[in-house]
């Protein structure tokens, strides 16, 4: 293959513009990105030898080396990885593989914070080299392929890119930075080793710098010590050493981890550049052995809503990275939590199809989400909501049953506020699991909070309610609406408000669908209160039954007349008790879709 140009794909090019413009505040992030590659192309490489140890040729140690040339101005990541072929190359750094990227171009805020958020969400980390560099040359070669087959990629980061085929006797990537004018400080071996061990400490194959030594400077007068000198300098020493820490972090003992490390690792595994809510690290030994860290994440990821959206766990077998999200690890209606689960006794040529079947990812998976949820009770717990607090510690026996030691948390005062704040960026996806969980769902039950008529602010959780139920009251009330002004409005809420009997206002999209799968709470039953004839029961007393009866009686006749003209639209037409201001309200038949679910699928398109 001779020398060829190629085009960036257009979204490529206007990333790049962004990239090099909008980032320019946290620059040295280009090192975590790089870096992140060359590592991930090592765990490549060491899963695809697992069928194929050839592939290791005469290397088998796995690393990154890091290095500069003062005079040339460059910088250059490499590793012996999985490298990319010819076509890998062009493909891989030239287009934007995946989908959505639209949809990040149109999420674009021109804050350079949250835009550099989401860059590292959508994974678009290698580009981030023309932060710092006005040039950049790939070299690879894609392990198992001969010498001859290696490829240069070089791009000024505009248009387009040239690539060419080369020899190169080293399996893997070296990919080399040209320095900007205004890039120089990463010329120097002390803020390259403070940015890899800020970034990439947690990384578990090692990173290696060359060594360098203080060399005095020349005597100017030779001989004569009194004559003066150069100045001396940092010289190169040819050996090289390995500047992180090097071993995976959820390996090591919880005591010799720190906070700030925690949250470093969760920023480089989520590529969220704020710190995670809380977190859980556990080794668990039982029917099956693992590891588990979790991060709950304060902020939604702008993808949540998106169907195919995969968990944020990565799995690993014995230290070796086998897949990132392992939708099999959680159900999906945890999908916000990030983190890794390193199982010990899963075979390192696992399959997603045989973790579909596997025994002990069904306990893995079963023990996770015991974990998220307690970790969510525990938030619940300090959300100083006095129900709250008796549900949350009501379940405090309801952890998993495989014994756990090296449990991690913040302290208790860290804790306040944060599940509101959970609650409002994640509850709606919770609900889900309402439908996807049964063995779960009166503890997620106890998690969900809803606005009703006595509170705006989605803080009222069933047992709130069940506290302040009526006497005589047996029954939760709620309604479901498209806004809290269109639920508060309803004139179906009309003898509850006339009653002060307190109703549960549902905004959210998938209530309507939640609580199908939800018909009791502790022993109370729900209703909605758009379905059915509603029955006050006890609340209503005898003079109002007796009222209501006699209504019924005296307008026998014009039920009948009106049942007749409306008979091919309404099913039924009764007197009712449940309004006091409006002459007529519809309302669905107790067993059918209500209102609120008929026009969601509606818009659906079904
Ligand atoms: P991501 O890492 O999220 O896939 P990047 O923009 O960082 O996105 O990298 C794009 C792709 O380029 C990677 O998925 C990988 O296929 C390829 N790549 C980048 N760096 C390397 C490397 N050092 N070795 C092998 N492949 C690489
Ligand atoms: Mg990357």
């Amino acid at each position: 293959m001779s020398k060829q140009t190629h085009s960036f794909q257009a979204e490529v090019a206007q990333l790049l513009h962004l990239v090099t413009h909008a980032l320019y505040s946290n620059k040295e992030i280009f090192l975590r990105e790089l870096v992140s590659n060359a590592s991930d192309a090592c765990d490549k490489l060491r899963f695809e030898a697992l069928n194929n140890t050839a592939l290791y040729e005469d290397q088998p140690q796995l690393e990154v080396r890091v290095s500069f040339d003062q005079d040339a101005r460059t910088l250059t990541i490499a590793d012996n990885g999985i490298g990319m072929s010819q076509q890998e190359a062009i493909d891989h750094l030239g287009t934007i593989a995946k989908s959505g990227t639209k949809d990040f171009m149109r999420k674009l805020s021109g804050d350079q914070q949250s835009d550099a958020q989401l860059i590292g969400q959508f994974g678009v980390g290698f580009y981030s080299g023309y932060i710092v560099a006005d040039k950049i040359t790939v070299e690879s070669r894609r392990a198992g392929l001969p010498a001859e087959e290696g490829v240069r990629w070089v791009s000024g980061g505009t248009g387009d890119f040239e690539v060419e085929q080369i020899t190169r006797a080293q399996r893997g990537t070296s990919v080399t930075l040209h320095l900007r004018e205004d890039a120089e400080e990463y010329l120097n071996a002390w803020k390259l080793k403070q940015i890899i061990g800020k970034y990439s400490d947690h990384i578990s194959l090692p990173i290696l710098m060359e060594k360098e030594e203080w060399k005095d400077g020349e005597l100017l007068v030779p001989g004569d010590e009194n004559g003066g000198r150069q100045p001396g300098g940092m010289v190169k020493t040819g050996e090289w050493e390995t500047v992180n820490q090097a071993s995976a972090l959820w390996t090591r003992p919880k005591k010799d981890i720190s906070e700030a490390q925690y949250q470093e690792f969760y920023r480089a595994i989520s590529h969220d550049s704020e710190s995670p809510l809380t977190w859980a690290h556990n080794r668990v030994e039982g029917n099956t052995e693992y590891t588990q860290l979790l991060f709950i994440p304060a902020k939604a990821p702008f993808d949540l809503w998106n169907r195919d959206k995969k968990t944020g766990v990565k799995l690993y077998v014995k230290r070796v990275f086998i897949m990132d999200d392992a939708e099999a690890l959680l159900p999906s209606y945890l999908r916000f939590v990030k983190g890794v689960i390193d199982s010990a006794d899963l075979p390192l040529n696992v399959s997603r199809e045989l973790l579909q079947e596997s025994r002990d990812v069904k306990l893995i998976r079963e023990g996770s989400t015991k974990r998220v949820l307690s970790m969510l009770e525990d938030l619940a717990k300090h959300d100083q909501h006095p129900a709250a607090v008796d549900a949350a510690a009501a379940d405090a026996d309801g952890a998993a049953a495989d014994a756990v030691t090296d449990v991690v948390s913040e302290d208790d005062k860290a804790k306040e506020g944060k599940y509101s704040q959970f609650y409002a960026e994640f509850g709606a996806v919770l609900k889900e699991g309402l439908g996807e969980d049964f063995a779960n769902r009166e503890r997620l039950a106890k998690l969900l909070r809803f606005a009703s008529t006595t509170s705006d602010a989605a803080t009222v959780s069933f047992a709130d309610y069940k506290a302040r139920m009526k006497p005589g009251q047996e029954t939760i009330y709620y309604i479901t609406a498209d806004t809290l002004a269109a639920a508060k409005n309803s004139p179906q809420l009309e003898v509850f408000k006339k009653k002060g009997i307190e109703v549960l206002l549902m905004t959210d999209r998938v209530d309507e669908w939640a609580l199908n799968y939800l018909t009791e709470f502790d022993g109370t039953p729900l209703q909605s209160v758009a379905k059915g004839a509603v029955d006050l029961g006890d609340l209503q007393d005898e003079a109002e039954k007796k009222a209501a009866e006699e209504a019924a009686e005296t307008f026998k006749p014009l039920l009948a007349k009106l049942k007749e003209a409306l008979k091919d639209k309404a099913d039924d037409v009764r007197v009712t008790t449940r309004l006091v201001d409006s002459p007529a309200c519809l309302v669905v038949k107790d067993d059918a879709m209500s209102n609120q679910l008929a026009r969601l699928l509606k818009q659906a398109g079904q």
